[in-house]
């Protein structure tokens, strides 16, 4: 085999970032090793849903996992935002985001994390391309012009063309390159859960503003004739840390009231999970043979669906880039081709970091000032349907 045309990648990190990317190599006939130091039966734990905007569901009809996910994924087809913020202005303000005013049928999927996983895992198993190593991580990687090897905490050695780290937040080649961050936390919390209702949700989504951030009830498909939502509930970590040690009568309670009462009475199902909020950007997404993607590269509040969906404009890039640079013939992981994937998506990821980071200060803020003009915009919207496009465009990534 010619080793220019099938070069090896070796990736590090195998959350759903981690397993799409290599699903993508694989289809290149590109060897793809990849190491993940947790046990894999673990995803299953996952209570998340992600928002998929459509160039994600692109990408999962490529791979050819769609017909899989589908039944089990919820159209999105209308995005409210309800202002609750403002005690100073009588009443609620809301405005509604439909996606036939920029002419498409949905803006995308909810898609069970657990699901998305399992498809992608058994995908990947039966491609020939494809090499796992579970519980053996990379501790150790030495770059050199023609190639770049890695030793795991077991001993073994391999060498590759690239090494692509998907190892989260807290990426350890990250660290290894001294490749440093800028950091912001928000002393807050994103509880997630999933709850029943008794008034249906007619494939809305609802995005409530008040103080402390955004509570989001994100619809689910069932199969049964209950309705149900997966919510998202950023405040600071004292009320999460509260609502999430109550008990689930009284939380359901908190829960129905805390929903303006938009969805009837509300039923946790299953469990509660937190998550940390922050936001994070590298300050270069490549180094010698190394490229850094998703949460390794960046890091941004769970609002507004950017964070995994921004992955996947990451790798779609990198897929981009690699395809171009094997067709010429090119080394895929030399200085050149990174530089252009350095290019490509250092801008567009330090500016999405940055207005998620403003909209997030946005939806928390307590200055009395901020609520009334945040909920004068949102009436605004309402008469302004261009500046509704331009909006929603801007959501899309358009
Ligand atoms: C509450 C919540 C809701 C969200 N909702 C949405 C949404 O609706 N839409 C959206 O677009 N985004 C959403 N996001 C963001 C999205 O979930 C994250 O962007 C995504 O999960 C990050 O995926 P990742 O693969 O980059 O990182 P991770 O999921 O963190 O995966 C990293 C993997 O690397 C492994 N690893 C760690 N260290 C090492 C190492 N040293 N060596 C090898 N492997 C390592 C880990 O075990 C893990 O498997 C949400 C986030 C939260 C918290």
């Amino acid at each position: 085999m010619n080793e220019k045309k099938y070069p090896s990648v070796i990736i590090s990190g195998l959350g759903i970032s981690g397993l799409i990317t290599a699903s993508l190599l694989c289809k290149e006939k590109i060897k793809v090793e990849c190491f993940e130091p947790i046990d894999i039966s673990k995803f299953h734990a996952d209570q998340r849903t992600t928002a998929f905007l459509n160039p994600a569901i692109g990408v999962f009809k490529e791979i050819g996992i769609w017909g899989e996910i589908e039944p089990f994924s919820q159209p999105l087809k209308e995005m409210e935002i309800i202002d609750a913020g403002s005690k100073e202005r009588a009443g609620p303000a809301s405005v509604v985001f439909e996606p036939k005013e920029v002419n498409i049928e949905n803006f995308g999927f909810n898609v069970p994390n657990s699901i998305l996983r399992l498809e992608l895992l058994g995908w990947l198993k039966k491609n020939q391309n494809f090499v796992l190593n579970v519980g053996d991580p990379i501790v150790k990687h030495y770059a050199f012009d023609d190639n770049i090897v890695v030793r795991t905490e077991k001993g073994k050695e391999l060498n590759g063309k690239l090494l692509i780290s998907c190892e989260g937040r807290e990426s350890a080649i990250r660290k290894r390159e001294k490749i440093n961050t800028i950091k912001t936390s928000y002393n807050q919390l994103a509880m997630v859960f999933q709850v029943s209702h008794s008034k249906k949700h007619k494939d809305r989504t609802t995005e409530i503003l008040d103080v402390g951030g955004p509570f989001t009830i994100i619809p689910l498909r069932t199969t049964s004739k209950q309705s149900k939502s997966t919510v998202v509930w950023m405040d600071n970590a004292d009320v999460i840390n509260e609502a999430y040690s109550l008990e689930n009568e009284e939380f359901d309670t908190l829960v129905s009231k805390k929903s303006l009462g938009i969805r009837g009475n509300i039923k946790l199902v299953g469990k509660r999970q937190k998550w940390p909020v922050s936001s994070q950007l590298s300050k270069t997404l490549v180094s010698k043979r190394t490229v850094l993607i998703a949460e390794s590269a960046h890091v941004m509040p769970p609002t507004g669906a950017q964070g995994l969906n921004t992955s996947v404009e990451d790798i779609i890039a990198l897929h981009n880039i690699c395809k171009t640079a094997l067709k010429n013939n090119e080394d895929i992981g030399s200085e050149r081709v990174l530089r252009r994937y350095n290019i490509k998506r250092f801008l567009l990821t330090g500016s999405k970091v940055f207005g998620i980071h403003l909209l997030n200060k946005i939806s928390m803020t307590e200055n009395s000032f901020l609520r009334i003009a945040r909920k004068n915009f949102l009436m605004y919207l309402n008469q302004s349907s261009l500046v509704r496009k331009t909006l929603i465009k801007a959501g899309l990534g358009k």
